[in-house]
Parts: structure tokens; sequence; C-alpha cells
């Protein structure tokens, strides 16, 4: 039997990379859903190439003009809203859900996802920083299991096939520093958010592209990292390797050190999230170990307030990564629309942490309260940062 998935932001990044995945093994997946949230032409295309059982659109504008393009594609349903995207996660015929959608958008349909028991291919990190601990106890009662896309976590996740029985010393976490790596703090006022999209190593949708720039990204895996292997974040380590060969290690208690390595590619995490335990198949380049030089850092807290400001929200915890997100969000979207600067960006966060209402022990209400009152108080802020 051919495993369903359903793909939540088939249009983005990660979405047509998956594609292209399942492309590759007509024999063994099938595309039950696939959604997106303003691109209608590109996710009309895909459905003509696909042909899933739906197709949602989650901007609800958007609807009339799907269901035209789709119009004589009388076997595929047309959905549309929020709503819609937490009802198709929960299709019983759907194996696998792929959250590969932006945000604090993903939490909900994440949430439907695991309540249906279904395995979850988590790219959207954003729902483990935000609700952390909440998704790791579903995960749990509903058995649903979480198999991470993140190339970081997967490579952790790699390291640990055969591990059960023994403890993590230390989870060594690399980051390619992002394309400011070198930049001083004068050059750092100046950068714009066309440099900040031009990433050295890896080809991403443009919110995780400002989020490796500014290493906020960096902070948020440490948080995934720590609810998905269940590892306290003293005992995560970033190393900044601007090769980004080695994707993550892990040290065990004898010393002994288990690293993945690999060209740059994300349809390898995304394979194996579908495919795992089994490997198959990937065309693409091989690793050349003659031709890269593998280097090791330090990263600079001083220079990359936003990771700073990650393992903050990391040490007070409760509903402060949820704060942190939602400030991130709206400094991600407002620095790639020239409505504050790229410093800006930590100053804006920092602020909405100290005014956002803090929970030591929130959830999910307490978590969309949350994210609403932080992205006000972000937007107000935002003025103050041109
Ligand atoms: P993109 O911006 O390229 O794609 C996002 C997808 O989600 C698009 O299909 C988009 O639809 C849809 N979407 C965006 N906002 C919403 C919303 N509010 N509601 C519903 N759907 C929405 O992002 P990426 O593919 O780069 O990233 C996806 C996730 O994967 C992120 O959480 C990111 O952090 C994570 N990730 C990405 C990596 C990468 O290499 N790209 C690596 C590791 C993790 P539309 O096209 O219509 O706007
Ligand atoms: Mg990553």
């Amino acid at each position: 039997m051919k495993k369903q998935i359903c793909i939540l932001g088939s249009t983005g990044s990660i979405g047509t990379q998956a594609l292209d995945v399942i492309q590759q093994h007509p024999d063994l997946y099938e595309v039950y859903a696939l959604t997106a949230n303003n691109r209608v032409q590109e996710l009309a295309e895909q459905a003509r190439k696909f042909h899933p059982a739906a197709v949602v659109i989650a901007n609800e504008d958007h609807y009339k003009e799907l269901s035209e393009l789709l119009s004589d594609q009388s076997d595929i349903k047309v959905y549309a809203g929020k709503e819609a995207l937490c009802q198709i996660v929960e299709a019983d015929p759907v194996d696998m859900v792929l959250t590969a959608l932006v945000g604090f958008a993903g939490l909900a349909p994440t949430i439907h996802a695991i309540k249906a028991r279904k395995k979850i291919c988590l790219a959207n990190k954003e729902t483990l920083v935000v609700a952390g601990e909440l998704i790791r106890n579903l995960a749990t009662q509903y058995h649903a299991p979480i198999l991470p896309v993140d190339s970081e976590h997967s490579a952790i996740f790699q390291c640990l096939v055969g591990e059960d029985e023994n403890e993590i010393d230390k989870i060594l976490l690399t980051c390619s520093g992002g394309p400011f790596r070198l930049f001083d703090d004068e050059q750092l006022k100046n950068v714009t958010a066309a440099d900040a999209l031009r990433h050295p190593t890896w080809e991403m949708g443009a919110k995780i592209t400002i989020d490796s720039a500014s290493l906020m990204n960096k902070g948020f895996e440490v948080i995934e990292a720590k609810w998905l292997f269940g590892v306290p974040a003293d005992k995560i380590q970033v190393l900044v390797h601007p090769q980004s060969i080695i994707h993550s290690a892990v040290q065990f208690t004898d010393g002994s050190v288990k690293a993945q390595l690999g060209v740059p590619d994300m349809r390898l995490p995304i394979q194996y999230a579908f495919s795992f335990p089994k490997r198959l198949p990937l065309n693409g380049e091989r690793l050349n170990l003659f031709k890269h030089q593998l280097e090791f850092f330090e990263p600079d807290l001083e220079k990359f307030q936003c990771l700073a400001l990650a393992f903050e929200a990391i040490r007070r915890s409760g509903n402060m990564p949820c704060i942190v997100n939602a400030a991130n969000e709206i400094a991600n979207e407002g620095f790639r629309h020239g409505r504050c600067s790229f410093l800006g960006m930590g100053r804006i966060i920092e602020q909405t942490m100290a005014k956002a209402t803090f929970d030591a022990s929130p959830d999910y209400e307490v978590y969309v309260q949350t994210d609403a009152e932080a992205r006000h108080i972000a937007r107000e802020l935002m003025n103050n940062y041109k």
C-alpha cells in the first residue's frame, strides 16, 4: 500500500522539495492533500500534476479563484480556511502529515494531526518553539511519532538510531553562521533584507532565511532539539560551521561522537522522515570530503542578539519562547518589508519579552492569547526601529 501524504505548505521551499521526493518514489508515496496560503496558481498546478484527493487554500479570499482553476478536476475537492487545514490532516486515508508551513499557523493543524494519530514529519519548528511541552505530551498520549525534517535534527535523529539504551552526553548543533558571520557591528547596522536573503549554503523560504541571518533560527533549533530529544538546553552546544557539511552530532557518555554529514540538500531529511527506518535511493550530488575544509567556531552572542534572546527565553521557559516567536514573526516580516532594521529586530523582541504577560505553565488557550498579545506589542514597537 502506498503511504498517503498530506503536505501543509506544498508551495514553499520544503513543500516543493517534498514533492520532488514523492515523484522519485511513485511506488511508495501518494499525495493525499496539498495546501498553501496565497500562491493559488502554484497550488492548482501542483494539484493537476499530483492529483490529490483534496487541496486547501488557507487564505479564504482565494477560494473562488482556486475552485475555478480546478473546475475541470471533479475528483479534487477544494477547501479554504484555517479550519480546513485542521480537518484535512485528520482524514482517514492520511498516513503522514508533513508540516511545511511557516510560523505559529502550524500549531493548530499539528495538534489535530497528532490527535488523529498521524505520523508527523515536522519541518515547522515554530510549533515546538511555541508549545514544545504540550506537543511532546500529546505525541506521547496519542502515540503519534514525530520525525524531524530540519536538517540538524534529522542528523541528530540519524545519530541516535540504535542508541535507545544510551544516554546523550551532549548534542553538537551546527550552524552555518549565516551571511553576516564576519560582519562587524557597524556593517550590521546597514544590512538590508536583500543582503540577508543571500544565504551562503542553503536555499530556503524568506522567513527562515532571515532567521538564519539573525541566528534566531539556531536559537529556535536549540528549543526544537530540547523537545524532540528530551535533552536539557545546557547540554546542547551551538557550533558555527560555515561549510554546512556536518549537519549535527551527538556525544555519548563514553566520549564517542557520532555525526551525520552530507552536501546541503533538504530532500535527504525530508525523504528520511518519510521512509524511516529505511533509507531509499536519492539522486543528487555526493559529498567529496577532499573538496572541503571543515571549520568550527563559537557563536558570538553579543553580535547576534537574537540567539542570546532565544537562550534567555529557554531559561525563563513557560510562554516566553511563544512570546519570542510571535515578536520574531512580526520583526522578521517588518525587516523584509523595510519597516525595521536588522538590529532593530532584536530590540523589538527584547522589549516584547519585557512587556508581554508571562505565564509559567501555559495551556493551548494561553499560547493563543500570548501569540496575539506579543504580536500586538511588537507591532507597536516597530515604529521605533526603522
Ligand atoms: P516557505 O515560505 O518557502 O513556504 C511556506 C509554505 O507555507 C507555503 O506553501 C505557504 O503558502 C504556506 N504558508 C505560509 N504561511 C501560511 C499560513 N499562515 N497558513 C497556511 N499556510 C501558510 O517556507 P519554507 O518551506 O522555507 O519553511 C517551511 C517550514 O519549514 C518553516 O517552519 C521553516 O522554519 C521550516 N524549515 C525550512 C527549511 C528550508 O530549507 N526551507 C529548513 C528547515 C526547516 P504560500 O506559498 O501560498 O504563501
Ligand atoms: Mg535547520
